[in-house]
């Protein structure tokens, strides 16, 4: 007999990446899935219930869950039978890029609200009945900026960082109960909201900043970001195909990178442990010699770094 369908929660379904895992787990040949697709904000679930098509009502259905509210999230539990989540996707995120003298403690707040406590808060809520039936995978979107800091990115940075220590702490613990933990760390992926966050912070006029900071900022940053994204970049059905692949995997894998044409940045931090040739590297790709930089992205989208790099 076929095992019954496991309870799939997901944080931020209604765009990018957490809509795409929502629908693509849906879709499951096997129907293993009964997936719980979360959104803030309700008036934004058009899209994803367009993209479920015949799976909304029957191995899809929407719910409303802001990771920033308790009341929210135990709103959104008591709607599933006995709030028994099989697994948990902390999908929900938000970005924050810029010269740090110009960005309020309010918006850094927003982003370890939203990233971090956003995710511990969910993990609390589901872990009691995961526990009492010992089983359960919670997964973790959280990003190649958990494992090496990026510049004017050091508050998202920060944030994807505590959850990678929180998480790797969380793990041994809950091995005891049969319960596994994947962080999947995607590079740049291309989603509408990057595109707007790059198109926003190209105008914007960040307060307090010194010109060489701004012009540092706009004039080598966001145009470096730009090839990043268009060279190496994934879509965020490739992330979710790699989603689905970690959780339906019988021995979850703690860690799980999703781009090997960004792992040559990646392997910079892991060839030096004193970290000098990572933050020197990067120093003088951007501030030195940005034609390189530019010209070693373009070599990245090419064909020859398909092949894998140590690390993987
Ligand atoms: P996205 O903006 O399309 O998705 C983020 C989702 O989180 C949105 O639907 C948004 O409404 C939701 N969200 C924000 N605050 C929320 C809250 N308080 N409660 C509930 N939902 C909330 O962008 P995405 O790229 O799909 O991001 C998904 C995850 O992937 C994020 O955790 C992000 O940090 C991570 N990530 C993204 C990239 C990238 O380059 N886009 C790279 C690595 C990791």
């Amino acid at each position: 007999m076929a095992d019954a369908p496991r309870t799939v929660l997901i944080s931020g379904c209604s765009s990018g990446i957490g809509l795409e895992l929502a629908v693509q787990l849906a879709h499951d040949p096997r129907q293993r899935y009964q997936v719980v697709a979360t959104m803030r904000d309700l008036g934004k679930k058009g899209t994803l219930e367009a993209a479920a098509g015949e799976a909304l009502g029957q191995t899809l259905t929407v719910a409303q869950l802001d990771v920033c509210s308790d009341e929210s999230v135990a709103q959104c539990l008591s709607c599933i039978q006995g709030g028994e989540v099989d697994v948990l996707v902390n999908n929900a995120g938000v970005g924050l890029v810029g010269p740090l003298e110009g960005l309020s403690l309010a918006a850094m707040q927003n982003v370890f609200d939203t990233n971090f406590l956003g995710a511990v808060r969910l993990v609390k809520a589901v872990l009691p009945s995961m526990k009492r039936r010992r089983q359960g995978h919670i997964v973790v979107v959280s990003s190649v900026m958990g494992l090496q800091g990026v510049v004017f990115n050091e508050v998202y940075a920060a944030s994807k960082f505590a959850m990678e220590g929180f998480f790797e702490s969380l793990a041994v613990q809950l091995l005891q109960f049969n319960i596994f933990i994947s962080l999947v760390e995607p590079g740049p992926v291309v989603t509408e909201f990057e595109g707007k966050l790059l198109e926003q912070v190209s105008t914007a006029e960040f307060p307090g900043t010194d010109p060489d900071t701004l012009s540092y900022f706009r004039d080598l940053y966001l145009p470096a970001s730009r090839e990043l994204f268009h060279n190496v970049g994934q879509s965020p059905q490739d992330i979710a195909k790699v989603i689905v692949k970690v959780i339906g995997s019988a021995r979850p894998p703690l860690r799980r990178r999703t781009n090997t044409r960004y792992t040559p940045l990646i392997a910079l931090k892991a060839m030096d442990p004193s970290g000098s040739l990572y933050v020197r590297t990067s120093h003088c790709l951007l501030f030195r010699w940005p034609r390189l930089l530019n010209l070693g992205l373009r070599c990245l989208a090419c064909s020859c770094f398909r092949t894998p790099v140590w690390p993987r």
